[in-house]
């Protein structure tokens, strides 16, 4: 069986420890493959390399970086099918979105970064006759970079991309869960020649190799994707070393659908909204708010259309909801389901775990679950489940649903449904979230801020925030005359 190996200072290395984790097929529930049980000495090679290749690396013309970066694009594309089956089998998602979705948006945020960063422009300040400012950004140093699990190619590249291209070298861990992808990442970095050192990836624990790299006396920043008690775990540790830190975190987002919606666009978007990857992207939209006039009727068409919605082995082209990603997580989801039943929830439909056939008997698959009655403030309604589970409730005004919509802790994304212009705007306005789509979902130009407010996380990824953070500005004031 395949044992993964770190990548640290431009070679593919076992862990100090030569200890493996069982790496699992969640479609299967059986184990594929193994994973370096790396640890604070692996971490410390890492970041060695990393230390020693920053100089070189910050210093490198930003045209010469950018060209490392969109070799390792190309390299993705080439690579597509392999990539997509590889985060299919380990993630338990539908090959189909993979190789739609996930490996696709690796590349872009490669070639995003590649490109941004010849745009990337720093200010300056005239004081008239008296003195120039002029504001370098400079590249911060070793940057740390965490992941999780539920896109793991696509939100792994989106950290590391924008730190190298900003002349950061990196430390990255990806989720245990799913760490084939970056694997095969380290492979196509060592194909397209990348200098050693420039970004190194250790793979392991969460309490081990993200606790060495978040806790580390020299890794000056850390840009964290997961959860919210893990995020409160890590800036705890962080924060009194005043490291720079980006967090995103976990979410509990409102649709919020009007009677005036452009109903067939709605329906079938709500869906995906839902459903998509197993419900487990954090932009899912999991507590759906529905106009009184036109619940009924949405409940039963969304209720029907979910029902048809395949779950399957995640490689068969006609799934549409492959597996969740662990047992663990399968357990929690379900644990949820039955917390929604004591809560006084109806489940209209789905609730249940769902056994294959065959070689995919020991699956972890949960039927598309739709649940009605819960108040807005039960803990169903305002924890976060991250699986194919959502709530819908009805509400009779505009500040009505925007009160339901706010009251959770967090605050990552949001949808609203509305052919009303003046509501859009009005409502988009007043929702707590960092991300408001109108009439849309996962809409996403790779320019915009992208991240949340509350206990959905501090900081702002995207665009040129990113080349923000991994920069630090220095001001420069000259006096004339
Ligand atoms: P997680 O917090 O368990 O793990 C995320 C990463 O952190 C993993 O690599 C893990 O090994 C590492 N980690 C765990 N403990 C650590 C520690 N003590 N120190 C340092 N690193 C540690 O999250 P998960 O279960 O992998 O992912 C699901 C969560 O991620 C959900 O809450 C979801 O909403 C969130 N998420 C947020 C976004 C976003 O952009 N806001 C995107 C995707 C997922």
């Amino acid at each position: 069986m395949q044992h993964i190996k770190n990548y640290i200072d431009g070679a593919l290395v076992e862990p100090a420890s030569k200890k493996y984790l069982e790496n699992i097929d969640p479609s299967r529930g059986s184990v594929y493959s193994y994973i370096p049980d790396s640890d604070e000495r692996d971490v410390e090679q890492a970041y060695t390399a990393a230390q020693s290749a920053f100089e070189a690396w910050s210093q490198t013309p930003k045209e010469t970086r950018a060209q490392y970066l969109t070799k390792i694009a190309h390299l993705i594309e080439r690579d597509l099918n392999k990539l997509a089956l590889a985060e299919s089998i380990d993630n338990g998602k539908p090959l189909k979105l993979a190789k739609m979705v996930d490996i696709p948006r690796a590349a872009a945020n490669f070639n995003f970064y590649a490109t941004g960063i010849l745009h990337y422009a720093s200010h300056a300040h005239s004081m008239e006759h008296t003195a120039i400012n002029y504001t370098l950004r400079q590249p911060v140093g070793v940057a740390g970079c965490i992941s999780p699990w539920n896109l793991p190619l696509y939100l792994f590249t989106w950290k590391i991309a924008p730190a190298l291209a900003a002349g950061c070298t990196v430390v990255a861990k990806p989720s245990e869960v799913t760490p084939m992808t970056a694997y095969l990442l380290s492979e196509l970095c060592v194909e397209a020649g990348l200098p050693k050192g420039v970004l190194n990836i250790v793979h392991g624990l969460g309490n081990k190799v993200g606790n060495a790299i978040v806790s580390h006396p020299h890794i000056p920043l850390v840009s964290f994707t997961g959860g919210t008690a893990t995020g409160k775990h890590i800036a705890s540790i962080a924060a009194p070393m005043f490291k720079k830190l980006s967090l995103e975190l976990g979410g509990k987002n409102p649709n919020i659908i009007f009677a005036d919606c452009d109903y067939e666009k709605m329906l079938h978007t709500t869906i995906h909204s839902s459903f998509q990857n197993q419900g487990q992207i954090c932009l899912c939209g999991s507590r759906i708010l529905v106009e009184r006039s036109l619940y009924e009727k949405f409940k039963t068409d969304f209720v029907a259309q979910t029902k048809k919605f395949m779950v399957g082995a995640p490689q068969d082209e006609k799934t549409r909801v492959g597996a969740v990603v662990s047992k663990s997580h399968m357990e929690k989801i379900l644990s949820y389901i039955d917390l929604a039943k004591q809560e006084g929830g109806t489940i209209l439909c789905g609730g249940k775990r769902k056994i294959l056939e065959g070689e995919y008997q020991e699956g972890y698959y949960i039927e598309p679950t739709i649940i009605e009655g819960l108040p807005y403030n039960c803990r169903t309604n305002q924890e976060e489940i991250f699986g194919p589970v959502v709530t819908i409730m009805p509400f009779d005004t505009e500040a009505q649903a925007l009160s339901m919509a706010n009251s959770t802790n967090y605050g990552l994304a949001s949808v609203v449904w509305t052919e009303n212009l003046s509501r859009a705007h009005r409502v988009a306005h007043s929702i707590h979230a960092g991300i408001v789509w109108v009439n849309c979902w996962l809409l996403r130009d790779l320019r915009t801020p992208f991240g949340g407010v509350k206990a959905s996380g501090v900081g702002r990824e995207g665009g040129f925030e990113a080349f923000d953070f991994f920069t630090e500005p220095k001001n420069i004031c000259i006096k004339m005359g």
